[in-house]
């Protein structure tokens, strides 16, 4: 029997005891590494929630609800539970969790909510680190006894199109080194993080599916699946083949798999629970991710990508940004100036008025004419630095 176990459950709604049931039968069955004792943590994504903009890519708190019921129902000896986030660079964490209805938690239950830029941090060094040798988490991250992944089941394309358990632990590092080599490094320093924030416990929201345009703003569906696992990469693999995406062609769950953090095959998984994959395969089969080569996003810009290429820096973030101009304003597209926007490095010359040079590393050689160049530094730039062009 494998040791790495996969629970697939059909559930259709945000409803915390439903949650709870799920999670608690499946603790009886499922190894867990550790007790669930101590001081807990509980890591959500809520990379941006708004009630107008963002009302899909977060971990719902009706299922953060359903895993506390859960651990003051079955955990023994709990000192504390703290829900630990530290949000994209659009909001404050604070913020994030009042629009993602996460304060109703704090009243219930006196669980605490961490926003990790106010609160304490400590400076954990790494053994295996290829891209950091240190790095600064949550003083209650450092210091939990037991760590529970609630990741949100979503694309980006920043990441291979995929995101769920593995991804999150970019969250539970501070903004500075978040951005440190988020560029074609970005699936290793996800990888080094599990060093000291690798989870006993995943349970996913899959209830809705949010999918196909930006990380944070974009639209969903209903799926109707709750994933439960005791592996993070063993969940990613699993979750990954829901989304009909082949897992070994997403870079941080094999980098994951590579540096023994889970399993190297499907073979290595025991699947269980009560919703078959095929079944949410059917649902997802033919939607569009909107991941694909940021030189083919239709739209005024003529977008010319050279070398590197970064899905996790310059042109991902260019596409990522692209998607979130679409899903929020799609007419705006339709006002785009004709231009073009080169992302890494060019050969070969570029004609037009209005050129558009993103990232450190783009190199091309500009006509004469072109009576504007508009440079984007970084490596990578942000969202908001290629917003304010
Ligand atoms: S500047 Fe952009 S394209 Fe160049 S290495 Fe950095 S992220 Fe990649």
């Amino acid at each position: 029997m494998s040791s790495y176990k996969v629970f697939i459950y059909a559930c259709f709604d945000y409803n915390p005891d439903t949650i709870s049931n799920l999670v608690s039968k499946t603790i009886t069955t499922i190894p867990l590494t550790n007790p669930i004792k101590g001081k807990i943590v509980i890591k959500p994504n809520l990379v941006m929630a708004h009630p107008q903009v963002a009302t899909e890519s977060y971990t719902r708190s009706e299922v953060v609800e359903g895993i506390i019921r859960t651990i003051l129902k079955n955990g023994t000896a709990v000192d504390r539970i703290d829900i630990v986030e530290k949000s994209g660079l659009g909001i404050t964490t604070t913020t994030a969790f009042r629009h993602a209805g996460y304060r109703k938690l704090q009243r219930r239950y006196g669980v605490g909510l961490v926003a990790m830029e106010e609160s304490p941090q400590v400076r954990l060094g790494l053994d295996n680190g290829k891209i950091h040798k240190s790095i600064r988490v949550a003083r209650a991250i450092a210091d939990r006894d037991f760590l529970i992944f609630a990741p949100k089941l979503k694309t980006n394309v920043l990441s291979n199109a995929y995101s769920g358990a593995l991804k999150l632990n970019i969250g539970s590092i501070d903004s500075k080194e978040r951005m440190y080599h988020h560029n074609m490094d970005l699936h290793k320093k996800m990888i080094d993080v599990l060093e000291v924030s690798n989870p006993d416990l995943i349970v996913g929201d899959g209830i809705r599916f949010a999918f196909g345009g930006n990380q944070m703003t974009q639209h969903g569906m209903d799926l109707g699946v709750l994933i439960i696992s005791n592996n993070a990469v063993a969940y990613d693999m699993v979750c990954a083949k829901l989304l009909n995406l082949d897992p070994f062609k997403i870079d941080h769950i094999k980098e994951a798999s590579d540096r023994g953090y889970g399993p190297g095959s499907f073979d290595d998984i025991e699947i269980a629970g009560d919703l078959p994959i095929e079944t949410v395969q059917q649902k997802t089969a033919g939607l569009d991710y909107g991941y694909y080569p940021v030189d083919q996003f239709k739209c005024n810009f003529n977008t010319i990508s050279g070398t590197p290429y970064c899905t996790g820096g310059c042109q991902g973030i260019f596409l990522d940004w692209l998607h979130m101009v679409k899903d929020r304003k799609l007419k705006t597209l339709d006002r785009f100036p004709k231009l073009t926007a080169l992302v890494g490095k060019v050969t070969g010359k570029i004609e037009d008025k209005t050129v558009l040079l993103i990232g450190d590393c783009v190199q091309a050689s500009t006509d004469d004419h072109a009576k504007s160049i508009v440079c984007i530094k970084g490596c990578p730039p942000t969202h908001k630095s290629i917003a304010g062009i």
